[in-house]
């Protein structure tokens, strides 16, 4: 089965068991939003609560906050959301289909380049042993003539990008003939700018002057409360504020299920520092995030750092974690070191102070920001995606298990008398009490084991407890394991401490705490 193949039944899988529905389905969808369902929704949680209590409560000088949605929308001029957050559009007019132009013009770089590459390989297979691929690139005419019109329309589109020439950009697509994929022709609109995002009005005030923004990113409600943080916090620099929320953005090219998303949710956390210090915390920081995804054991090959070789204008440094996803390696977060740019431009824009007087250096300054920036979602997928196991079993049955870590799994234990009758469920029902004030806990009594065994496997229970006859002679359950499907007997006294231990995301963060310590 190829990976895309997997990667749908994947889809499927969890629109089925109840972890991620299209959103408004009964009205056939809205494009690139979902629904959490009964399942997702535990999941997502105990992702939220791995990343809190990993930032808040393992780290003295980090707080949250949860700031509104709705801000101020000078607030958006400030951050340069206003006037940069911005892709060039274009459409076709036969398809009717909206295409980023910049995106239109790289795969026509894209196709030269591979035109360039086919050539290597015909002369490659042409002149064999002897053959010497720098030499030929510097004088073959073809791969000249392509890579002289690859430099020119590099050249014309970077300069074009920069200049937010958008009448330059549509004249590129124009003279280097590119077509529309679906519609075939080349019968384009102008290139517009087109502002990532969403707006609306607020109360009864229809001009401009009430146009508020949904916010396309959590950070700005952090910088916003810096001030209200620090002061009656007695924060002391350095020191973080972290919040967990919605942003929306209007994204263009919305695909790949939950990875790029209209409505989504991050997982924010700005650290203030001394200004001088960024770089050693900017180290810091991506260590500790690292070394946070790498304890869920999916894997320490699946993670990678991009480092940033362009930078935004107000950042000196940054990086993307980035994991293999089904369909590549690609960011899963950001970690940013972004000067003091943010609270310089709320200084400027709302002419409030937006300073720390640093007792230990008798000065007063704006202070720089190392930003960690996790999609909520993203993560999600990340594990689940990772999870997802279709697996042949020795006796030749099949089975579908999502061997997601105990600590985010939805439910952690499923308990299951073995037959209706014989006071089993009453006893079954007995330790459902005892559990289910700490975990998440089915209790299921309905067909036979085996097919019970499967549903949770589907949805990624860690543990099932059986009661069978002997439980009320010997006060013993069976515990078996989802990944192993070995089971053990297990006194029903020792039952609640053996099952903290395994599925508690205590034990997540323990192992982090000794080894990343801010
Ligand atoms: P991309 O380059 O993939 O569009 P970005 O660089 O714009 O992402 P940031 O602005 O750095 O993303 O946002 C921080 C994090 O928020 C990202 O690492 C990602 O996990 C998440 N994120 C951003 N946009 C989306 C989206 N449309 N849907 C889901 N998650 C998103």
């Amino acid at each position: 089965m190829t990976q895309e193949e997997v990667f749908k039944n994947l889809i499927a899988h969890a629109k089925e068991y109840g972890f991620i529905f299209p959103s408004s389905e009964i009205y056939d969808g809205l494009s690139a939003v979902y629904d959490y369902g009964q399942m997702g929704v535990e999941m997502k949680n105990n992702i939220k609560k791995y990343w809190w209590e990993a930032m808040v409560r393992l780290n003295d000088n980090i707080v949250g906050i949860d700031s509104s949605i709705f801000m101020h929308p000078r607030i958006w001029e400030a951050s340069g959301h206003v006037g940069a957050f911005n892709d060039p559009l274009i459409d076709n007019k036969d398809s009717k289909k909206r295409y980023r132009a910049d995106v239109l013009i790289e795969d026509y770089l894209a196709k030269l380049e591979e035109k360039m590459n086919k050539e290597v390989e015909k002369g490659k297979k042409k002149f064999g042993e002897a053959f010497n691929e720098e030499q030929f690139r510097a004088t073959n005419p073809n791969v000249l003539r392509s890579k002289a019109k690859w430099d020119e329309v590099h050249g014309r589109m970077t300069e074009a990008l920069n200049k937010n020439d958008l009448v330059e950009l549509r004249q590129i697509i124009i003279d280097c003939e590119i077509a529309c994929p679906i519609s075939g022709t080349k019968n384009w609109t102008d290139v517009r700018q087109f502002n990532l995002m969403f707006s609306t009005q607020l109360g009864n005030i229809s001009d401009e002057a009430g146009t508020i923004y949904l916010r396309p990113e959590t950070a700005q409600g952090i910088f916003v409360n810096f001030l209200n943080v620090q002061k009656t916090g007695r924060m002391k620099i350095p020191f973080g504020i972290a919040q967990i929320g919605k942003a929306f953005r209007n994204e263009i090219v919305a695909r790949q299920f939950i990875f790029r998303m209209r409505e989504f949710e991050q997982m924010e956390m700005q650290f203030f520092v001394r200004p001088g210090d960024e770089m050693q915390w900017f180290a810091k920081w991506k260590q500790a995030r690292l070394a946070w995804h790498k304890a869920l054991g999916l894997g320490e090959e699946k993670y990678r750092f991009h480092d940033h070789e362009k930078l935004a204008h107000y950042a000196n440094a940054a990086t993307d974690i980035e994991f293999e996803f089904p369909f590549g390696f690609k960011e899963l977060e950001g970690i940013h070191s972004r000067t003091n740019f943010d609270l310089s431009q709320h200084q400027k824009f709302s002419g409030r102070k937006m300073q720390y007087f640093d007792p230990e250096t008798n000065e007063s300054y704006v202070p720089y920001v190392i930003e960690t920036s996790i999609g909520l979602d993203r993560t999600f997928l990340a594990i689940l995606s990772t999870a997802y196991t279709e697996e042949k079993l020795e006796d030749g049955e099949e089975r579908v298990v999502l061997k997601i870590p105990a600590a985010i799994a939805p439910v952690k234990m499923a308990v299951l008398p073995l037959i209706k009758k014989d006071g089993l469920p009453e006893k079954a029902h007995e330790i459902m009490n005892m559990l289910k004030i700490d975990f998440n806990c089915q209790y299921d009594e309905k067909d036979s084991i085996g097919k019970r065994y499967r549903r949770q496997d589907a949805i990624g229970t860690p543990f099932c407890i059986t009661i069978d006859h002997d439980t009320l002679v010997d006060n013993c359950v069976t515990v078996r394991d989802r990944d192993t499907m070995k089971q053990e007997r297990v006194p029903v006294g020792s039952l609640w401490t053996i099952m903290d231990k395994k599925v508690n995301v205590r034990e997540l963060l323990k192992g982090l705490h000794e080894d990343t310590e801010i």
